[in-house]
């Protein structure tokens, strides 16, 4: 079952304290993301694939008179676990704390039948929207459970809910961050502050929705800066107590 956000009006302050990786933050949602858990006073590990594009967010987040931001350049199609490793470290000895993560980082993989899904694509659309995702969560959650309130959010998408012709590895990886988050849900939730849940963008103008419906009247879209409070609402305190489910942007 999805849920659909509830009314948010986020305080200025509401990610004032809290120290929040966020995942693909150089492009698309993830970039946009960043900017709005910057002005609501979140120091931000910034984290994605191309570093130029890091560097853009960062710029950008420092006009906007942000708090100075971390960024990692990594690769998850290649990166293998003592590099994730190294991200919980480089976290803890930077900021010594972290309140929250949004795993954005995504690739579609190829729009193609079971029959003729490349192998080589379905290894890589799963190791980066499945696997890192996993691995980076697993590094870092000795920070999180240190957290009084710590929040960890995958990015999910319709077809994580129910598979669909011609979206292959991408939803087979979307439905297992749904169960990922479950299950990660249920083993924190006695013992731990963490909570976890997941999100469907839904239809977002960006690089990747493009890719997946090249025929589409881009300006139909909705752009990312326009989708930002449910991620505030689900990472921010306002959320606390909410965990193991999987929420769909209207
Ligand atoms: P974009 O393609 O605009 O952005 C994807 C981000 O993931 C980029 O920052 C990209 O970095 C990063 N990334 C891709 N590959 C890697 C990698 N190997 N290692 C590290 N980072 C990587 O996509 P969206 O903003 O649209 O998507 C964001 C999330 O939302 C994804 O998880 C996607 O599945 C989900 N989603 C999006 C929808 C939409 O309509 N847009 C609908 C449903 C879900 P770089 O640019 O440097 O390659």
């Amino acid at each position: 079952m999805t849920l659909q956000i509830p009314d948010y009006q986020p305080e200025a302050d509401a990610l004032a304290g809290r120290v929040v990786l966020v995942t693909g933050a150089g492009d698309g949602i993830g970039k946009a993301v960043s900017l709005a858990f910057a002005r609501h006073g979140a120091q931000l590990i910034l984290l994605g694939r191309t570093q130029s594009k890091l560097e853009q967010t960062y710029d950008e987040l420092m006009a906007a008179g942000g708090r100075q931001p971390a960024i990692w350049p990594m690769d998850f199609a290649s990166a293998q676990w003592p590099e994730f490793m190294a991200v919980g470290e480089g976290i803890a000895n930077d900021f010594g704390r972290l309140d929250g993560m949004l795993h954005n980082a995504g690739v579609l993989g190829d729009r193609s039948p079971i029959e003729h899904y490349a192998t080589k694509t379905w290894q890589k659309t799963l190791q980066v929207n499945l696997t890192a995702p996993f691995m980076l969560t697993r590094a870092c959650l000795p920070l999180l459970k240190e957290s009084a309130d710590a929040s960890v959010l995958f990015t999910s998408s319709g077809v994580g809910h129910r598979g669909r012709a011609y979206w292959g590895a991408y939803a087979v990886s979307k439905a297992g961050v749904e169960n990922l988050a479950e299950t990660l849900a249920d083993e924190t939730e006695t013992n731990t502050a963490i909570r976890v849940n997941t999100i469907n963008p839904g239809p977002v103008r960006t690089a990747m929705r493009a890719a997946a419906y090249p025929a589409e009247d881009r300006d139909s879209l909705r752009k990312p800066e326009d989708i930002t409070t449910p991620y505030l609402f689900l990472l921010g305190p306002a959320s606390k107590g909410i965990s193991g489910q999987h929420f769909d942007i209207g």
